[in-house]
């Protein structure tokens, strides 16, 4: 009888672990699934064409991913664009609104989200190199509320995964994208490759992990162009969803006069 209780106990203890660990396991995939597909979409909308001009989407499409953006970033696009481009003019310069070169990449990595607020929230910098990015009405109705995005996100993962998880699984995503974020301004211009002559760095297992940013040097070097990777072999996301959309018909890539020579 004891033995028998004892099993089922065991048993019982052992089925409540597991589905804790699910319960707990499930949300986190969850959420770095949304880091993914959102650092796509960032890495495709907001850098390469927003912030480069190098491809263009179409509207409706473009739509549906400022959509997701809103949702899972809140990030103003005209604010990114303008701190971005700050960045390339400046880079590794005092100016620049991040650079490891300044103040350490420790200190890039651990606060970039910070670095990139203070930038955003000059109103100089973002009239300065933001100024053919003006809010359209969807802007001043939707994707300028962020913190809207982001709660009604969290709201429809809660409805989906449960009370906590939805939070959770939220949670761990803003937690992996300000990371990854981090990362290619910290790491991306400090450990890694350099085949052109600038400060950025290439590095396989960061454009795994960031849809191609990790092609920082190859990005510094030509930033017009839509593609970051340089082989077949290299991981470069967003290029291959720009791919897919030119041939569906929903993005137009911008040529270059003279060919790109991806050392
Ligand atoms: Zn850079
Ligand atoms: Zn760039």
């Amino acid at each position: 009888m004891g033995v028998a209780f004892g099993l089922f106990l065991g048993h019982a203890v052992w089925v409540f672990r597991s589905r804790t660990a699910v319960q707990i396991f499930l949300p986190l995939l969850v959420g770095f699934t949304v880091t993914q597909v959102s650092t796509l979409t960032t890495s495709a909308y907001l850098h390469r064409s927003l912030a480069h001009k190098a491809v263009t989407f179409r509207p409706g499409f473009a739509f549906f991913l400022r959509f997701f953006l809103w949702l899972t970033t809140g990030v103003k696009a005209r604010e990114w664009a303008a701190v971005h481009r700050k960045h390339h003019v400046y880079t590794d310069a005092a100016e620049d609104p991040h650079s490891p070169a300044q103040v350490g990449w420790i200190r890039v990595q651990l606060t970039n989200f910070w670095m990139y607020r203070r930038a955003a929230n000059d109103p100089i910098t973002v009239e300065k190199w933001g100024k053919d990015l003006a809010p359209d009405r969807w802007d001043r109705l939707m994707f300028d509320r962020g913190p809207l995005g982001l709660l009604i996100a969290t709201a429809l993962l809660s409805l989906w995964l449960g009370w906590w998880q939805g939070p959770l699984a939220f949670g761990f995503h803003v937690l992996s994208y300000v990371t990854l974020s981090g990362a290619i301004n910290a790491v991306g211009h400090t450990f890694g490759r350099r085949p052109y002559q600038n400060s950025a760095t290439n590095l396989h297992w960061l454009a795994g992990l960031t849809s191609g940013e990790g092609y920082h040097n190859n990005h510094h070097e030509l930033p017009t162009s839509a593609r970051f990777g340089s082989k077949w072999f290299d991981l470069d996301a967003a290029w291959w969803l720009v791919k897919l959309a030119e041939r569906c018909g929903l993005a137009h890539i911008r040529e270059f006069k003279n060919k790109p020579s991806l050392a």
